[in-house]
């Protein structure tokens, strides 16, 4: 995790919080790539003994200097739209080793795919495989896939971010998959390759995850005793970390909760971690542009707001507030809010802090579904994104400019200029 320095201030690889805020300006995204490696060594290791892949959840945190990291570690990686896949390819990832999962895949982005020869398609629905039939018949390249199964577990989680429960619109019924199996085995143009499940996000106990791989292992078996013989099960993603100090499985607690039931099996093992490798990597250094009094009640007004990570507002999740140095002011109670003009737009509440105006903050564990939530909201430009390495800092993502913002829009051909329209 970060560490603070001598003098109490936050660091960064080794550079203070605060260099690198005035060096670059805020707010401003860091990730560091020491820990970032060594999430995906310490799960890797965790695997030892199962053929296994790390597909790592592009959505999680797509900065293509994060995607050429993983790449380079050996991940394969678990996209949601063609959009993610022309990253994995700009980063320099294998689309061998890429899944392709989502409920929406349209057939621009199942052609592409398939042109580029990804390791499968992870399909949710019995019209996404015939869609996927009729590209492959047109393109003469049978189709690699596995059924996205909907185990019916419950994750336990955020009703947001649990996908694993039968009234949600992620994946196939699990009653229904082994008759959508047999009627896929018959297509020629279909390659059968594995079966996946994805049960939710943010999952603080291995339980449901154990619960789901002995549903879709029952499954497996069913498929074999009628022929069907897959290559691999993917057990999605969904890792939790500890935003709150609340307890968390380890990835060795992750994989040894797995490894009994896939002992003895053939099958190589595919995960979908997206925010266990990269949260903890990230933080969101943003500054007091003001404080404020309602009443009672104190209000620190920030540079970073719901546009710049939304997960406070959308999710009501609890992410750390820190002070990167001392203000030297007694402590009081904040509300952490930015400029955008919604009662929702807040970092943290009620936190205990000691601020001044031009005070550098930092949120803590923003790795993931951080800069990749967000938005221009209130005409705001996107942070910029540094990656540290020890003493080194790379920029990896400039801060967006206004002209960035306003590219592509034109203006009316009103009054006197009539005569041009539409050209
Ligand atoms: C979002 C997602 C993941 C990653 O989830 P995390 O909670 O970030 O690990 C994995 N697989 C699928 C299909 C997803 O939609």
């Amino acid at each position: 995790m970060n560490s603070t320095s001598l003098q109490g201030e936050l660091m960064l690889g080794q550079h203070t919080a605060t260099s690198l805020a005035q060096r670059f300006g805020t707010p401003l995204y860091v990730y560091d790539k020491e820990l970032i490696e060594s999430r995906y060594r310490q799960l890797d290791a965790a695997f030892t003994g199962l053929k296994h892949r790390i597909c790592y959840a592009v959505k999680a945190n797509s900065n293509l200097a994060v995607l050429q990291l993983l790449a380079h570690l050996g991940a394969g990686f678990d996209i949601v739209s063609g959009g993610e896949l022309e990253r994995v390819l700009a980063a320099g990832g294998d689309p061998a080793q890429v899944v392709f999962s989502g409920v929406g895949k349209s057939a621009a982005e199942i052609e592409r795919a398939l042109q580029l020869g990804i390791h499968c398609f992870n399909a949710e629905s019995s019209a996404e495989l015939q869609m996927i039939i009729e590209i492959a018949t047109a393109m003469g390249k049978p189709a690699p896939i596995s059924l996205r199964v909907n185990p019916d577990v419950d994750a336990g989680t955020h009703p947001y971010i649990s996908t694993g429960l039968r009234d949600n619109k992620f994946g196939i019924p699990i009653e229904e998959a082994l008759a959508l199996y047999r009627q896929a085995a018959q297509e020629p143009y279909l390659r059968i390759v594995g079966i996946d499940c994805h049960i939710g996000s943010q999952l603080v106990t291995v339980q449901p995850f154990v619960d789901a791989l002995e549903r879709v292992l029952r499954l497996v078996d069913q498929l074999a005793d009628i022929d069907i013989h897959l290559g691999h099960v993917d057990v999605g993603g969904g890792l939790g970390v500890s935003y709150r100090g609340e307890s968390v499985p380890s990835a060795q607690d992750y994989v040894e909760a797995l490894r009994p039931l896939l002992a003895g099996r053939s099958l190589q093992v595919i995960c979908e971690p997206g925010r266990w490798l990269v949260a903890d990597a990230g933080t969101l250094l943003t500054r007091v542009v003001r404080l404020k009094d309602n009443g009672d009640r104190h209000f620190a007004v920030v540079d970073a707001a719901m546009n710049d990570l939304l997960r406070p507002s959308l999710y009501q999740s609890w992410m750390e507030i820190r002070a990167c140095t001392d203000a030297g002011v007694a402590e009081q109670i904040y509300d952490i809010v930015g400029p955008v003009c919604e009662t929702g737009d807040y970092l943290g509440k009620e936190r205990r802090l000691r601020l001044r105006e031009g005070t550098l903050l930092a949120v803590m564990q923003a790795g993931a579904y951080g800069y990749t939530m967000s938005s221009n909201y209130n005409t705001r430009p996107r942070a910029a994104e540094l990656m540290v390495d020890g003493a080194h800092c790379h920029l990896v993502r400039q801060r967006e400019t206004l002209s960035d913002l306003m590219r592509g829009e034109s203006l009316l051909p009103l009054s006197t200029d009539k005569e041009q329209a539409c050209n």
